[in-house]
Formats: structure tokens, C-alpha cells, sequence
């Protein structure tokens, strides 16, 4: 292959600064040495720590020690006259680097190893994902699919946990069909990405433990390193920490919520977005914008965005349909949604500038506690997009 633009550089004999020049590499090339050597001697610090950790049960992720130990480097690359930026990325990817290490020891670990868990709906997506997660932990995992409810009651037997992994609308009917098969210290639990009915429905169903999770993820993710997964307790707390303790384990932040918290959020969070982003590629869709142009005069930021819209439709739709329609108070807020992009080019339609300007200050104080973080964030990801692509 033809390359452009770069020349292969050979030491010039002839040239009185090529033996000077030879030397200085060869010092870079030591030095590059030696920070090979370095980490490979901080990663068996880093061991000896997880053994500790495990010894103890302790977390893998100490947010706090995390952003002092920034807060450090950062310091210390001013002292020397270095870029805190350059030194904060780098000891951020050692330090995930650690973590997914620490987690995927830690994933072998079971916090109730041995332990009989129902995968129902263990065909699907998730249920194919967490299947194996939990069986590497060494738990043993059986499943319940569609057509085998005939089995239900064998499929239950010494079961310590019954995980629902089945579409948004079957969850309630789940329960109340394997709730009379349950041994009664069973914990039931589900991963459906709404909370109120599906945990009403289990508590109504089993009088024994039960636990509602959403992992925020799905099941392209390969680590679960800082991803998040919501919890929200249901009966006898006591008795599902260990469950949650399990997805900790395996790097996962745990983060407990009201149900209808949950929900709400969820409605911004997810629906709103989602049908953002639909509508927002339907609309390229419909005028055939010819994606592969636009993005050779994209700024990375709308490169970015393309990004977004284009990650959504590489997805199942059954799982953005699914989430869209979830409750009718959905598509209240859509409603609303497009009631306000209504207003918003009613506004433009007008010409009046100095309204349009005004109305965007207002929105930017209310973005002001925000703002700062998001400039910080997205700069940070164009520049790594700018990096790799
Ligand atoms: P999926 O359609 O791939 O899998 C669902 C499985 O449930 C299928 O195998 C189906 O045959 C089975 N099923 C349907 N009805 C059943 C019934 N009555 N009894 C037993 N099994 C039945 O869906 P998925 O993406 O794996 O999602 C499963 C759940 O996980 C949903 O509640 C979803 O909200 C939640 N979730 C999904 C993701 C994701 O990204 N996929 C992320 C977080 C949470």
C-alpha cells in the first residue's frame, strides 16, 4: 500500500546531528522501557491489592480514591511542567485498565457460588448475556423460555433466585405464573427497563424476597466496568444483597431508587431521547441525505450526534418500541414534546430574533449548573474521537 504523506527516515551518516539525534532515541526508547517495566510492576501492586480485596470483600471501585488520586497526578504534572490533561487520560486508562482487570477475576467469584437461579426468559437477549455472566461465577443456571412452562415446577425446584429477563409487557404475567412454583425463601427479581408495575406485580405475587434491577445496559456490553445498574427494593432487603453484591462484583455501580423515581426518569431518559433520535433519522431517511457526504463535512460534534442516531437504528426496534410504549403516560410527554417543537418554529416563523435569542438565554441559565460539565465531557469525547477516527 501506497502511503502519503510520510517518508521513511534513515540515520544520515553524513548529517552531523544523525549520531545526536540516534543517541536521544535510544534514551526514548530506554525510558519507553522502563515504563513498560513500571506498569508491569504497579500491575502486580495492583494484584496483591485485589487479593486483598477479595480476602476482605471489598469493592473493586473507590470513586473517591479514584478522583484523589487525579486530583494527585494532575498536581504533580504541573509541579513538573506537564500537561494535567495528558497525565489525567493516561492514569484514567490505568487505572480502568486495573478495574476491568480486578472485575473480571472478581466475575469468577460467585457471592452465593453453587447457587440454583431461573433464567426466565433465557432465550432472549439479556437472558443469553446474564446467563453467562452468572454461570462463569459459578452458579447454576437453568432457563425458562416460552414454550416451557410445562417444566415449571422441576425448572423451580432448590432454586435460590427466579431472574424475569422476558419483554416489558409479559413481566407481570411471569410472575404471577411462577410464583406458585417458588421455593418460599426464593428471591424473585427482574431486569425490565420499567420498575412500579413489574415490582408490584412480584410483590403481589410471592411473599418472599423480592428485588426489582434495570441494568442500563444491554447486551452488547463486554465489561460491566462503572456501568449502572438501578435497584429497587422490594421485601427483605437482607436477603437480595447478595444479588446485588454479585452485579458490584462484576464492576457494575449499584444504585437504589424509588420505583416511580425510576420510572420518570426513565421517560426522559429513555423514551423522550429515543424518540428524539428516531424522529431525527426517520426525517434523514425520508429526504435520503446522503449520510456518507454529510459526515465528510461533519464538525466532530455532529459527527458525534450522527453517531447517536446512527447506534440506535444498528438496535433491535423491538427493544426501542418496547420502551416507547411502555406506559401511556409515554406518549403524553411526546405529545408534549412535539407540542413544544411546534411552538419553537412557531416562534421562528415570525422572524423575531431578539424573541428567539431571549428564549435561548432563558433555557442557558437553566442549563448554566450543567454547562460547564457538559463542554468538559463532549470535549473530551471529540477528542477522542478525533484520536482514533
Ligand atoms: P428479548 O426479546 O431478546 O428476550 C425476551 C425473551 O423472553 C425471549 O427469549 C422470549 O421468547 C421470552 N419470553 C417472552 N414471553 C415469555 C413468557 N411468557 N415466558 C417465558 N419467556 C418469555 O428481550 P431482551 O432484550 O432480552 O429484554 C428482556 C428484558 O430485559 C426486557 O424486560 C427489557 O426491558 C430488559 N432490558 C433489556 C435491555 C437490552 O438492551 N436488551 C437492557 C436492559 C433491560
Amino acid at each position: 500500500m501506497k502511503e502519503v504523506g510520510m517518508k521513511k527516515e534513515r540515520p544520515d551518516r553524513s548529517d552531523p546531528a544523525a549520531d545526536e539525534l540516534e543517541a536521544l532515541r535510544q534514551a526514548i526508547d530506554a525510558i519507553d522501557h522502563d515504563m513498560v517495566a513500571l506498569l508491569k510492576a504497579r500491575q502486580e501492586q495492583v494484584e496483591r491489592v485485589l487479593a486483598l480485596k477479595r480476602a476482605h470483600g471489598l469493592s473493586v471501585y473507590h470513586p473517591a480514591r479514584e478522583e484523589n488520586l487525579i486530583s494527585e497526578k494532575r498536581r504533580m504534572a504541573r509541579a513538573v511542567g506537564l500537561d494535567p490533561d495528558f497525565l489525567e487520560d493516561l492514569f484514567r486508562r490505568i487505572l480502568r485498565q486495573s478495574r476491568v482487570e480486578q472485575t473480571a477475576q472478581l466475575a469468577r467469584r460467585g457471592t452465593k457460588p453453587g447457587a440454583r437461579i431461573l433464567l426466565v426468559g433465557g432465550a432472549g437477549a439479556m437472558g443469553r448475556y446474564l446467563q453467562r455472566w452468572f454461570r462463569e461465577a459459578g452458579y447454576e443456571v437453568r432457563l425458562l423460555d416460552r414454550d416451557d412452562w410445562d417444566e415449571v415446577a422441576d425448572l423451580c425446584d432448590g432454586i435460590a433466585l427466579a431472574l424475569l429477563s422476558v419483554p416489558i409487557d409479559r413481566t407481570a404475567a411471569a410472575a404471577r405464573r411462577l410464583a406458585p412454583h417458588l421455593p418460599p425463601d426464593c428471591l424473585l427479581s427482574d431486569i425490565t427497563s420499567l420498575k412500579a408495575a413489574p415490582l408490584a406485580a412480584m410483590l403481589a405475587a410471592h411473599p418472599g424476597p423480592v428485588v426489582g434491577l434495570h441494568p442500563l445496559f444491554g447486551p452488547a456490553t463486554t465489561s460491566m466496568d462503572k456501568q449502572v445498574v438501578i435497584t429497587t427494593p422490594g421485601r427483605r432487603p437482607a436477603q437480595c444483597q447478595w444479588l446485588l453484591d454479585q452485579f458490584a462484583d462484576w464492576g457494575a455501580i449499584v444504585i437504589q431508587a424509588d420505583p416511580g423515581e425510576h420510572d420518570e426518569a426513565m421517560d426522559v431518559i429513555q423514551a423522550l431521547r429515543h424518540f428524539a433520535a428516531f424522529t431525527f433519522g426517520k426525517f434523514l431517511f425520508e429526504r435520503r441525505v446522503a449520510l456518507d457526504r454529510a459526515l465528510d463535512f461533519s464538525s466532530p460534534i455532529y459527527r458525534l450526534e450522527l453517531g447517536m442516531v446512527g447506534r440506535l437504528f444498528a438496535q433491535d426496534p423491538g427493544l426501542y418500541s418496547e420502551i416507547i410504549l411502555a406506559t401511556p403516560g409515554r406518549l403524553h410527554l411526546l405529545r408534549d414534546y412535539l407540542a413544544s417543537l411546534q411552538d419553537s418554529l412557531a416562534l421562528l416563523e415570525t422572524g423575531d430574533k431578539a424573541a428567539f435569542e431571549a428564549l435561548f438565554r432563558d433555557i442557558a441559565a437553566w442549563f448554566d449548573p450543567f454547562s460547564g460539565q457538559a463542554l468538559r465531557e463532549t470535549t473530551y469525547l471529540i477528542d477522542k474521537l478525533i484520536e482514533r477516527f
